[in-house]
């Protein structure tokens, strides 16, 4: 198999602690593989962008010496391959398109007595659903992928999955969920229609949605392994079923140990994470050392060059002794 891999952030702000974790776990995983390492700028939330963050960005990665294998991507730049892959989900009668504000799915859910928000987003009540009549005349804001078809069940398409040891988020029900690996995580199961709802693809302000994007582009650019934080590992199953409507093929996923702040909660710009210190070498290799111990890779031996570190870290990912490591 090649294997191509690829660290994907959103230019938001400098790459911070928690950040590094992401970058370095996924250069390792393919440099312990032999494969590629590919960079990707997921710039599509552009009011979020911040100016000069990419590049920025990039800086740091050089100075870490996590270089791409291949020029940069920008998915800013991408608009025409998210269209195409929107048309083809529409014309499956996969994809249908919303009126609804968000005020009028916080009332349709109160009607049913359900408004409970899952990580800040509501559970799309399938208003617009073509089956309930659509549009009913009002003009389409967004684009959404009907969850409640054969895509997001088990078996889909007739493949053997173990059931038995998926670990179902609450609530969920193993034999109408979908099922996927996690390589550090294991077995993993999601009801997309229940926990999720008809997700969004294209926005209301008309930009594209992260799920879309990163599902097109993991495909369009070859990727096989996707090495990512932990925060992401809920997006998989849609990522999955996207990929299923889409004809794509499904990467192997591995999603790494979070930093946590002061707060208990994922290091974020919000609870105060500092921007990475790449200024001196000295301080480029201390954030390297502290990504490298979250990941349970071997302390380097004291005066090792940073290409000596990322040497041994790379033989240790390669033997298994990082974290997520086992299923190489
Ligand atoms: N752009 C996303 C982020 O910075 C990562 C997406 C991914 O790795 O799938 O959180």
């Amino acid at each position: 198999m090649k294997y191509r891999g690829r660290f994907a952030p959103s230019p938001t702000g400098p790459l911070h602690a928690g950040s590094l974790v992401a970058a370095l776990a996924s250069w390792l995983d393919a440099r312990a593989h032999g494969g590629q390492w590919l960079v990707r700028i997921e710039d599509v939330d552009t009011p979020r962008c911040v100016p000069g963050a990419d590049h920025f960005i990039l800086q740091q990665l050089a100075a870490c010496s996590l270089q791409p294998d291949a020029p940069p991507v920008w998915q800013s730049q991408r608009s025409a391959l998210y269209q195409q892959a929107l048309d083809q989900l529409v014309s499956a009668g996969l994809a249908y398109p919303c009126a609804c504000s968000r005020k009028d799915i916080e009332h349709a859910l109160a009607a049913r007595g359900d408004g409970k928000p899952r990580h800040g987003e509501l559970v799309y009540p399938g208003t617009c659903r073509p089956e309930r009549g659509g549009l009913h005349g009002k003009p389409g804001r967004a684009w959404r992928l009907h969850t409640d078809t054969a895509i997001f069940k088990p078996n889909w398409p007739l493949t053997p999955v173990n059931t038995a040891q998926a670990a179902p988020e609450s609530g969920a029900n193993p034999s109408s969920a979908l099922h996927w690996t996690d390589r550090r995580l294991g077995p993993q199961c999601q009801e997309v229609a229940q926990a999720v709802g008809d997700f969004v693809l294209k926005r209301a302000d008309g930009l594209w949605a992260y799920q879309l994007a990163v599902v097109v582009d993991d495909a369009a650019q070859g990727i096989s392994h996707v090495v990512r934080g932990e925060d992401l590992a809920d997006n998989t199953a849609r990522q999955i079923g996207l990929q299923r409507a889409l004809g794509l093929p499904t990467p192997h996923y591995l999603h790494t140990p979070l930093v946590l702040g002061a707060n208990g909660e994922k290091l974020s710009k919000q609870n105060g994470a500092q921007a990475l210190d790449t200024g001196t070498p000295e301080a480029t290799l201390r954030a390297l050392h502290q990504a490298a111990h979250l990941l349970g890779l071997p302390e380097a031996p004291p005066a090792s060059s940073q290409g000596d570190c990322l040497a041994l870290w790379t033989r240790a990912w390669r033997s298994g002794s990082g974290r997520g490591a086992a299923a190489l």
